[in-house]
């Protein structure tokens, strides 16, 4: 029997605008006990809410900027998404407006999802910077973690993180796929977890000898980033929240431990770095 946390889902996404309610049916029987969904910008921040809300208590919202939607209107943008995080959070900023207020079940647990992603586009790489440290300071400011997505850009997001690293409340690097090195230089950062997922299951992965050499139980999380990266044996298909066992299954045969294992294990850590009970 499975009991475990996605920290990271797409659920709000058009993908699941036809059955959603079967999906959350088939995580619940799976063992899946939460969903956390992060926004990507302020549209998504009111479907996530939305879907949060019919949900209560289940799926969780995180809202944020993503730095593939970081474009000319960013500031806009960011002004919106901290509104909304401002007038909820436990320290509301004096001016914050009343009626961004949500109740108390719609609160969001994290700043996200948020990062740099030099990937498919420089254009807008320095107000990516901008934006993705001025997301930072926010999490700081109301001591909220942080869901952090990383491409092609990790230095540029370490250096970022540094200048706060006495401050920060802690938080996710999602869908992490990198090397040992680049585990170890993410996990400097003591309040920090590494979100796996689907990518762990494919042939060619390196991360089931990566993940055992260097990064301890205590710093993971599973997510399925659905509706993308579903794991093997579903590869290719849309993702959701039930497929995590086959992450768990893949988890506990490279770390040598039972299934059991990785799943108290990676809850305990979800409550840690987001300051939850489960
Ligand atoms: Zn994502």
């Amino acid at each position: 029997m499975f009991n475990y946390i996605d920290t990271h889902c797409h659920l709000d996404g058009q993908e699941f605008a036809e059955d959603r309610d079967a999906v959350v049916q088939r995580a619940r029987e799976a063992g899946c006990m939460r969903i956390f969904l992060p926004a990507i910008d302020v549209a998504t921040c009111q479907t996530v809410l939305d879907v949060c809300r019919q949900y209560p208590d289940y799926c969780l919202p995180m809202l944020g900027l993503h730095p593939e939607e970081v474009r000319a209107d960013w500031r806009d943008q960011l002004l919106a998404i901290s509104n909304w995080l401002s007038a909820n959070s436990q320290q509301p900023k004096a001016n914050s407006p009343r009626n961004a207020t949500l109740s108390k079940r719609e609160q969001p647990i994290a700043i996200g999802e948020v990062g740099l992603d030099y990937y498919w586009s420089r254009e807008f790489e320095h107000e990516q910077l901008e934006a993705f440290e001025e997301q930072v300071r926010w999490a700081v400011e109301l001591q909220m973690p942080l869901m952090i997505h990383c491409r092609k850009a990790q230095n540029e997001l370490v250096a970022v993180l540094k200048k706060y690293a006495n401050d920060l409340p802690g938080g996710v690097f999602h869908c992490f796929t990198g090397n040992e090195q680049e585990a170890r230089q993410m996990l400097e950062f003591p309040r920090f977890v590494l979100g796996i997922g689907g990518v762990l299951t494919f042939k060619k992965s390196h991360l089931p000898e990566v993940l055992p050499a260097c990064v301890p139980l205590d710093r993971l999380v599973l997510e399925t980033d659905a509706p993308y990266m579903a794991p093997v044996p579903m590869r290719g298909q849309r993702n959701e929240s039930a497929y995590i066992t086959h992450v768990i299954t893949r988890l506990a045969e490279a770390y040598g431990v039972s299934e059991e294992e990785i799943c108290r294990q990676t809850n305990e850590n979800v409550q840690k770095v987001f300051g939850i009970q489960i």
